[in-house]
């Protein structure tokens, strides 16, 4: 009998008794819809910038994401386990991230001035726990998981619980013998991701991506499809390929660049900084503008010339990779740029520079185009390569646009926006290398672990799934996320004591049939409960009301239907069964 008590209370909850207030004005703080749904409907507070608490009513859908995570991590056979938060120094400097890390890494210090890091990821800390624990192949593969808090010092906080500061992720790390049982461990990993998302009720894609500070040389990200997503992703309109921006090579154009046939010419273009200022005054195609951004070398005061069209976009990303160029990636300052060019932003060229150039596949094709001349007001035009410029490197540095052609060689590249909830890596022995994990092989030899990690936001997948799932009165929750199957809104019950009794009774039956049900059994009007119930997305709406009951009905309505339908008062919970098993 407790424990049936007790589970009835996690499965039901009376709205009389909740004490968060729902709002209906929309929080000047949240620029996205799903940061101002989850503040009106009380499922997150801020506390500070990034930092996040979950209310009941959001912990609940948290709960249900990580449950189902769990579920499919257990699937696949991996272990969950759990980290500290707080990690030492020490193991950062033996993987070389102590220094490599930005200040994203929080850095803290103990009593005894020992340094430690708030972690923002666990490969250090599960790398080390393998080097101690895995002595054999036989006892690999293995993969490890855990839910767990992580802090990643965000430049930009924003979107609540999106961009936290602080946030939870559900971090796994897999260890094998060699390459192929790593690609094997990969592929199933991919595969219960595919799983988590799709019971999620999410729409979702896999991209190639960019492995950025984690490292290593494969790896993908899972992305929830939706119009305010941070990331572009790209996809052919013929094949499977798609990626990340990121990392979605732009192939040189076909066509030859063709020959030149204007002469170079200084002219004057006051106040003519961008290129579409530029492009205006002298009746241009931006395309013949070509663009030089400096950024900082990898030596003390080197710079770094990068030359893209002008309708093209720096990819900085493909940047950061270039022999030369200083990571994490940096745009010269003003002052730099005047020191090396003897000109400000918006008047830079790469005719007589003094540093590396690196010049986009696109913009190499360009013949007679239009550039800065390094001084105030003018820029030069008829510029050609070979004939003009020397000395540059031709490199992949720009965007992708919509129409490109797609790298897997089939069909043209398409965008979209995406949110990224899960990333999943092929370190290889990035972190075992450094860290010494090896175990003994069947012929008695010590081999090098091979690894890799995948990661999915889980506070962040909450708020995607509001991003993908509302309309202009509140959440539209996958029933799997809803923090409650069924709202049962009594309408009028201070007054009708029939009312009040057959909703009391509905409470208890449909609670203990084990359904879950947020009782909505306050002294309010209903357009207020009507209102709250769409605005929290509970998907089943169960009314009782006196005129209704008058004639034996009660009304039901899906949160995503436009009409409410009726029904006899005795068949609510087969009718509501059936209703949740769709
Ligand atoms: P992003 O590109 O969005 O900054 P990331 O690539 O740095 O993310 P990973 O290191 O791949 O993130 O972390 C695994 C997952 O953790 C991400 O796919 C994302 O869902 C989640 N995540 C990362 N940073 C945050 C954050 N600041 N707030 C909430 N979730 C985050
Ligand atoms: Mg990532």
């Amino acid at each position: 009998m407790m424990a049936a008590s007790l589970s009835h209370k996690t499965r039901a909850m009376r709205l009389s008794q909740y004490p968060i207030q729902t709002t209906k004005e929309t929080p000047a703080e949240a620029e996205i819809v799903s940061h101002q749904l989850m503040l009106r409907a009380g499922l997150i507070r801020r506390l500070s910038s990034g930092l996040y608490s979950w209310l009941p009513m959001g912990l609940r859908t948290l709960r249900k994401a990580e449950a189902i995570i769990r579920e499919e991590m257990n699937r696949a056979g991996a272990l969950e386990l759990l980290m500290p938060v707080v990690q030492p120094a020490e193991l950062w400097q033996e993987s070389g991230r102590w220094k490599e890390y930005g200040p994203e890494l929080l850095r803290l210090k103990d009593r005894h001035q020992r340094d430690f890091v708030a972690g923002p990821t666990h490969e250090e800390v599960i790398t080390d726990i393998a080097r101690r624990e895995l002595k054999s192949y036989r006892q690999l593969p293995v993969n490890f998981y855990q839910v767990q808090t992580k802090f990643r010092d965000e430049i930009r906080p924003r979107f609540g619980v999106m961009r936290a500061r602080e946030f939870i992720m559900k971090d796994a790390y897999s260890f094998h013998a060699d390459a192929a049982s790593l690609e094997q461990g990969y592929r199933l990993m991919h595969e219960a991701y595919t799983r988590i998302f799709t019971r999620m009720g999410l729409q979702f894609r896999a991209v190639k991506a960019d492995s950025g500070p984690i490292g290593g040389d494969v790896s993908q990200e899972f992305h929830v499809l939706a119009a305010s997503g941070e990331d572009a992703i790209v996809f052919s309109d013929a094949d499977e390929y798609a990626a990340n921006m990121e990392a979605a090579a732009a192939l040189p154009p076909r066509e030859p660049r063709p020959a030149p046939r204007e002469s170079l010419a200084r002219i004057a273009t006051p106040g003519a900084k961008t290129i579409e200022a530029l492009a205006g005054l002298l009746k241009i195609e931006p395309s013949r503008c070509l663009k030089t951004l400096l950024v900082e070398g990898e030596g003390e005061n080197e710079v770094v010339a990068l030359l893209v069209r002008g309708d093209h976009e720096l990819n900085a990303t493909k940047a950061q990779r270039l022999p030369g160029v200083a990571s994490p990636f940096r745009m010269a300052d003003a002052e730099r740029i005047q020191r090396a060019t003897g000109a400000q932003v918006g008047y830079i060229g790469p005719l007589g520079l003094k540093c590396r150039i690196y010049a986009d596949h696109a913009a190499l094709a360009v013949a007679d185009f239009v550039c800065g001349a390094n001084e105030k007001d003018m820029h030069l035009t008829g510029v050609n390569w070979d004939r003009d410029v020397q000395g540059y490197v031709a490199a992949d540095i720009r965007n992708v646009v919509e129409g490109d052609p797609s790298p897997s060689g089939k069909g043209a590249l398409k965008l979209a926006r995406g949110i990224e909830v899960g990333h999943i890596f092929q370190l290889g022995r990035k972190y075992s290398e450094k860290m010494h994990a090896a175990v003994l092989d069947e012929s008695g030899q010590e081999v090098t672990v091979h690894m890799g990690c995948y990661g999915i936001g889980v506070t962040r997948v909450v708020a995607a799934a509001i991003e993908q799932n509302h309309d202009e009165r509140g959440i539209l929750w996958p029933e799997p996320l809803a923090p409650f199957k069924v709202v049962l809104v009594a309408l009028g019950q201070q007054k009708s004591a029939e009312v009040r009794e057959r909703a009391e009774r509905l409470y208890a039956e449909l609670t203990g049939a084990g359904i879950e049900v947020l009782f909505d059994d306050r002294d309010a009007r209903p357009g207020v409960k009507f209102a709250d119930a769409e605005l929290l997305g509970i998907p089943h709406r169960l009314v009782v009301a006196e005129r209704g009951l008058a004639a034996g009905r009660l009304e039901y309505r899906h949160r995503r239907d436009s009409e409410s339908v009726e029904f006899p008062v005795d068949e609510a919970l087969a009718f509501l069964k059936d209703r949740l098993g769709r």
